[in-house]
């Protein structure tokens, strides 16, 4: 397989003006202020990977039997970059988030594209929009790789064309809201994913199964789901875009292990390495939403917040299902919530040292 492409530059013959673009950048909201152009590379069966270009960003035009349409043969990333102090860009992990694609890709039964190619996308687009970055502060240019089958054909099987795509979005704080903890409601008669299914890939179709309780979640008042396994109906997985954390009395931490029913974040990886450096116990074990309840209840679990690049870290205040309902804490951001997040953000702004070599600056 090809290891490097090179990209075509075909800048917007007319990019946004200046104002405009100031002005949109003042509150840029999240995933609707998007900048100017986008990457494209295109697959075929004789090809491999081509025809990678920068232009500028525009409709697709899409057979009407284009498998994606039909049989949701999508997959997608998402990853932010930052503005630094000195002026350069940086990107948190990109190489993890290229290594997910790929491991979306073979779920979906889509071509893998070389982790070089995807990261090297990502900074094309950077840089061909190096003027969306909003200055306001939590700001980034969140950027959405993704693939989908472009094969016009009603059969069912794995396509034979593709296209990858790159777009990016200025943006500012994920929730709405601004408020300082989340409130989530308990799916109790659906379920995000099931063994053996798509639940470990990251593809439009986790996402579509999803809205229904997220509407309910919504209409009765609370910002997000969060979802428990689809056989006992009592282990916590995540919500429906981010991972889940659990911060107890003593000092420890836990999560929902890995397995093809979570999602394996990004940000849940970096969280961990994060806390154990701290010096806190983190287990990544099973947790029931009654001994969540208990625990809360009797002051063993002090705090819990979710985590995932579009929202970072978001603290949990309060959980309820249609016949109970519980407080976190004291229903706010809690301490140990925070002290991660913080950190979490200084190694990702280039304010704090990068142990790890998580920031990848260009
Ligand atoms: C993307 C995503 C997450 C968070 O992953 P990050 O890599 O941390 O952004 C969690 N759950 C689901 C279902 C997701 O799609």
């Amino acid at each position: 397989m090809t290891e490097t492409l090179s990209f075509r530059h075909e800048p917007h013959p007319a990019p946004t003006p200046a104002a405009d673009r100031e002005a949109k950048l003042i509150d840029p909201g999240f995933g609707k202020t998007f900048s100017d152009h986008m990457v494209v590379i295109d697959y075929d069966l004789d090809r491999g990977w081509h025809d990678a270009r920068v232009t500028a960003l525009a409709p697709l035009s899409l057979h009407p039997a284009a498998a994606v349409l039909h049989y949701a043969q999508e997959i997608f990333e998402g990853l932010k970059a930052y503005r630094l102090d000195d002026g350069s860009s940086a990107m948190f992990r990109p190489d993890a988030n290229a290594r997910r694609f790929n491991a979306s890709a073979r779920r979906l039964a889509m071509p893998e594209l070389p982790e070089a190619v995807f990261i090297e996308s990502c900074k094309a687009l950077v840089q061909a929009d190096k003027d969306w970055f909003p200055s306001l502060e939590g700001g980034s240019f969140y950027l959405r790789p993704f693939m989908v089958a472009t094969e016009a054909f009603l059969g069912v099987r794995p396509a034979h064309t593709y296209r990858y795509m790159v777009i990016g979005a200025a943006s500012g704080n994920y929730f709405k809201s601004g408020s300082p903890a989340v409130s989530l409601w308990v799916a109790q008669d659906y379920h995000r994913a099931g063994p053996g299914g798509t639940g470990a890939a990251k593809c439009g179709g986790n996402y579509a199964s999803s809205l229904v309780p997220t509407g309910e979640a919504m209409a009765a008042g609370h910002d997000q789901v969060i979802f428990l396994d689809s056989s006992e109906k009592r282990w916590i997985e995540e919500l429906g875009g981010m991972n889940v954390f659990f911060v107890f009395a003593d000092g420890s931490i836990q999560t929902p292990p890995l397995s093809d029913t979570i999602l394996h974040g990004v940000t849940r990886d970096s969280i961990i390495a994060l806390a154990r450096e701290e010096g806190l116990t983190v287990r990544e074990a099973p947790y029931a939403i009654d001994q969540w309840k208990a625990d809360a209840e009797s002051g063993h679990l002090i705090e819990a917040f979710a985590c995932g690049t579009a929202a970072v870290v978001a603290p949990i205040g309060k959980v309820s299902a249609s016949d109970y309902r519980f407080t976190i804490g004291a229903g706010g951001p809690g301490q140990l919530t925070g002290k991660l997040k913080d950190r979490l953000v200084a190694i990702q702004r280039g304010l704090a040292p990068d142990a790890y070599g998580w920031v990848h600056r260009f």
